[in-house]
């Protein structure tokens, strides 16, 4: 499923295509993209609209238009888009085809057909976003302190608190165990277990793993690609993700795979101690003192 930076890889190609440009014609060949709208009449709502800017809000994708209203996409597993000329055949699984006022088409394709679209009005789409996307994670003002009180008082897992897209918004499955191992947090650590320097280092795992995300245009699994058809390079750079096995950069312990948040789940068993065998080694370590005087 594409997460934050994938989204964000997307984003930074459609927008070029995208704004100053009329949708001049819209069909929506698919009931569940639009549900419970009809696609006819959502294609309808767009025809005509011509595009101010596109945004991206954790994983949605934000068209906003000249008029205020916002055509807000999530790609789910499968969902991605193409930019063709006009006169190229639309391929298999096209679920939408615009055409674009200088005739070029962006086709949405959707093997799986998980993926939305919604039209919102301008005062709708904050409410909308509110009640289910926490902190954008790369936003200047978010810091260490933000993502302390969204961790506070919950018992959960580090790996499925860090999935609840009301935690944080943007984050799945690669990039929580990718920042979890930056951070060398062990993903079944409840959440609010961890002290102000394990937060401190959660915050800087986030923000370097999405980064190298979207520096690297994202990963590619299976069916996501690029609106001009590129393919991503973060798979080259997973630390732990699907490297059951193999042995881990810095401590060269093999990555060892496990169940948390519900999601196949990666991490360094040396380097991400569990929190009973952290909790044991910091009770049977001799204190700081003794140790000094050791050396
Ligand atoms: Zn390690």
């Amino acid at each position: 499923m594409p997460e934050l930076p994938e989204v964000e890889t997307v984003r930074t190609s459609l927008e070029p295509v995208l704004v100053g440009r009329t949708f001049e014609r819209v069909e929506i060949d698919d009931p569940r993209l639009t549900r419970p709208f009809e696609p006819q009449a959502v294609a309808r709502e767009l025809q005509g609209e011509r595009v101010a800017t596109v945004e991206r809000r954790g994983k949605y994708l934000l068209v906003r238009f000249e008029s205020g209203r916002v055509l807000l996409v999530h790609l789910r597993m499968t969902g991605s888009f193409r930019h063709m000329p006009a006169g190229e055949p639309p391929g298999p699984h096209t679920r939408a085809v615009v055409t674009l006022d200088d005739g070029s088409h962006v086709l949405y394709r959707d093997v799986r057909r998980f993926g939305t679209w919604l039209v919102v009005g301008a005062s709708e789409l904050d409410t909308y976003l509110a009640a289910r996307l926490g902190d954008e994670p790369l936003a200047r003002g978010f810091g260490p302190a933000a993502l302390a009180a969204r961790l506070a008082k919950r018992r959960a897992p580090l790996k499925a608190a860090l999935l609840d897209q009301r935690t944080l918004a943007g984050l799945g499955n690669i990039y929580v165990d990718e920042a979890l191992w930056r951070a060398r947090l062990h993903p079944l650590r409840p959440a609010e277990s961890l002290d102000a320097d394990e937060v401190r280092a959660l915050h800087r795992g986030i923000r370097a793993a999405l980064r190298m995300g979207i520096a690297r245009q994202g990963a590619t699994l299976r069916d996501y690609a690029q609106p001009d058809g590129r393919r991503g390079g973060m798979q080259h750079e997973f630390k732990v993700y699907g490297r059951e096995g193999e042995p881990c950069e810095r401590c060269g312990t093999p990555i060892e795979k496990t169940r948390a948040g519900g999601r196949g789940t990666w991490f360094c068993p040396s380097c991400q101690p569990s929190y009973a065998a952290r909790s044991s080694i910091a009770s049977s370590r001799p204190s700081r003192s003794s140790r000094q005087s050791s050396v």
